[in-house]
């Protein structure tokens, strides 16, 4: 199932799938080469959980930038122990002190996307390049970027298939998911931390603000180029990259 015709021909379909149904069919088309990529924010736990129902044994991982939070690395050894896995942690190729060395210090304020591009973009894409297919929790209503995202498509950017079963919920309802499941999730979110990435560039937000506020505050930044420009839904794919 990695042709991009196959995956047209369910794209529609899934649609009106739930997110568990998405999470079967990803399963049964890709086997153990599809994972679970998650920074363990709100959406990866109700998908780490919903799959924790489905199967045995599933994949996750995670892009450990050396920045995260203690609690971040305190779930994810509440997550392992939970649900039995071991959380796939990927790494940079640079130490942080080796970026230092070669790019000088505190890169995230003076290049956000250069230090995004060593810390995240290349170590995904390097994970990306030995599965056939990513489930991710980006969901439309995030940011301007996300809101064509399909539950289904082909992933223009790494080349392979990328799957949202939760693209079309809102905050609201992964919520109402964690609280009803008793999920463990970040206690920073319970701190007005939304949205959690490095400790570099996060922040608690403020009243009125929407959720990815806090994430590279002040620069204009709001995505770390994981998921942007790759989504192209494959009803507008040119014949010639079929
Ligand atoms: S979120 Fe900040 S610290 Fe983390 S990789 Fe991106 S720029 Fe660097």
């Amino acid at each position: 199932m990695r042709d991009k015709d196959q995956i047209a021909q369910v794209q529609s379909t899934a649609e009106s799938w739930s997110p568990q149904q998405v999470l079967s069919w990803a399963f049964e088309a890709f086997g153990n080469q599809v994972a679970i990529s998650s920074a363990l924010g709100t959406g990866g736990m109700v998908l780490i959980d919903m799959a924790s129902h489905l199967r045995e044994e599933f994949r996750v991982f995670t892009l450990d930038t050396e920045f995260l939070f203690p609690e971040t690395y305190s779930l994810i050894d509440k997550i392992e122990q939970k649900y039995a896995i071991k959380i796939e942690r990927v790494f940079p190729l640079l130490s942080p002190e080796e970026q230092e060395r070669v790019h000088g210090a505190a890169l995230w304020i003076r290049d956000p996307d250069q230090c995004c591009g060593l810390r995240k973009v290349e170590p995904l894409r390097r994970k990306l390049s030995e599965l056939g297919a990513w489930i991710t929790s980006i969901r439309r209503d995030q940011t301007s970027f996300r809101k064509k995202a399909r539950k289904v498509e082909w992933d223009v950017k790494y080349g392979l298939v990328k799957v949202n079963p939760i693209a079309d919920w809102t905050l609201k309802r992964v919520w109402r998911y964690l609280i009803e499941h008793d999920v463990p999730y970040n206690p920073l979110h319970d701190q007005n931390y939304p949205s959690i990435g490095c400790t570099h560039c996060t922040r608690a937000v403020r009243p009125g603000e929407d959720e990815r506020a806090g994430r590279w505050p002040g620069t204009g930044k709001t995505e770390c180029g994981l998921h942007i420009i790759e989504i192209d839904p494959l009803r507008r794919l040119p014949e010639a990259d079929a």
